[in-house]
């Protein structure tokens, strides 16, 4: 375990206040605070290395390019990727799971032909498909959910037919926190001979990713949610699927010539790296993975399980309290409403008491169909919280729900 005291110090916002009371941040899910060591590393880029990257012969631009490259090593290490091939940088999931979706649909995907997700899927793995179902008459095919909110493995084998051409999930609900089992699901697929993405948003920040154990063939991750810089992430894919997919945008960095009549693309992974990167930003999620893998991944996980399991089993003690997600495998989320105070309340409320939380659909609208409801209010956990902090929590809830 680590020093949470030593810990929230390298986190300078986390001793603000809000409204004269202490921040008690638990919108984790949404986006991560900063520690000093990654908005450190931007700052010095900017005032003393900047220069765009690749192709530059002088000094700094080399330095900024093995900045940056470093980087993409430190992401291969971190997740377990076979290569550097495998590792593109994007804007963030969102962008990554578009590039696939788009990119393979382009290439391996007729009308009718379908592609599996989740009922727990966020947004941007459900919008870039309905995007290519109306351009390409590709469809949606989508795997239920029991009480707890745990993915239904057997109604999952039952969706695949032989138009079943990739599946795409999430490995943790932001909204339920349920763990899927990606794994088990991955082999299923690969016996269909069909490929799987995960949506790694809400696992990377929390427990340790290995894509090569996984076998996933795509992987998608934001660096913001992971204690690094906005607009920055990660899509990880096998090199030979990566080979195989057409290029997501065109521009510069991703060719190796161009004339009118022909251009010849880059190899991986520039293939899909369009444009100016965000290397700054690239250098600052490396610092990141550095801070996280320096307190250890089993233990982020172990103290993130434990603040997990504590809110649960106070929050259950309070009258009227629906939380939404059981399942016994569940990450650092809590999603709950209390009788009939509305969400948006709720959280305006607890607002006023230094406490941030999330309200809403968490853009799984879906999902909030599926469960009869239009939102929760959202506590979401990071590594720096604290028992004490639940406590202001649990406090927070009752005294709202008093007023109600
Ligand atoms: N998938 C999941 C499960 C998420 O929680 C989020 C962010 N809320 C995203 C995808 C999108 O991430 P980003 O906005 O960083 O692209």
């Amino acid at each position: 375990m680590y020093d949470i005291n030593k810990v929230r110090a390298d986190f300078p916002i986390l001793s603000r206040t809000v409204y004269g009371k202490p921040l008690v941040y638990l919108d984790n899910a949404a986006t991560t605070q900063k520690p000093r060591e990654v908005v450190d590393a931007i700052v010095n880029e900017y005032y003393s290395v900047n220069a765009n990257v690749h192709r530059g012969v002088h000094f700094l631009s080399q330095q900024a390019t093995d900045l940056h490259e470093e980087a993409r090593e430190k992401v291969r290490s971190f997740i377990n990727a076979k290569s550097t091939n495998e590792i593109i940088f994007t804007r963030g999931t969102t962008e990554g799971l578009n590039l696939v979706c788009s990119s393979f649909t382009e290439e391996f995907m007729e009308p009718g032909d379908e592609v599996i997700v989740s009922v727990m899927e966020h947004h941007s793995n459900i919008v870039p498909w309905q995007l290519q179902a109306a351009k390409k008459g590709i469809a949606i095919r989508v795997i239920p959910m029991n009480d707890k909110g745990e993915l239904l493995l057997d109604e999952y084998k039952k969706l695949f037919t032989e138009k079943t051409k990739i599946v795409s999930v999430t490995q943790v609900s932001n909204v339920l926190g349920t763990i899927n089992p990606v794994k088990e699901m991955i082999r299923i697929a690969h016996q269909h001979g069909v490929p799987v993405m995960v949506d790694g948003a809400q696992s990377t920040p929390h427990f340790k990713v290995d894509m090569q154990d996984m076998d996933c063939d795509f992987f998608a991750f934001s660096g913001h949610k992971m204690y690094g810089p906005t607009g920055v992430g990660v899509l990880y894919g096998k090199e030979s699927w990566l080979d195989k997919l057409p290029p997501y945008q065109g521009g510069g960095e991703m060719i190796e010539s161009v004339s009118f009549e022909k251009t010849v693309f880059e190899k991986l992974p520039f293939k899909f790296e369009a444009g100016t990167p965000d290397y700054v930003a690239t250098n600052g999620l490396a610092k990141a993975i550095d801070y996280i893998t320096r307190l250890g991944m089993d233990n982020i996980a172990a103290h993130e399980s434990e603040l997990t399991k504590y809110c649960m089993q106070e929050m259950q003690k309070i009258d009227g309290m629906r939380i939404f997600g059981q399942s016994a495998y569940k990450d650092a989320v809590v999603s709950f409403l209390v009788g009939d105070i509305h969400h948006l309340d709720m959280g305006t409320l607890l607002d006023r008491l230094g406490i941030a939380v999330r309200t809403g659909h968490h853009c799984a609208q879906p999902l909030m169909i599926s469960l009869g409801i239009q939102g929760t209010v959202r506590a979401s956990f990071g590594l720096y919280n604290t028992k004490e902090e639940i406590d202001v929590l649990i406090a927070g809830i009752k005294r709202v729900s008093k007023m109600f």
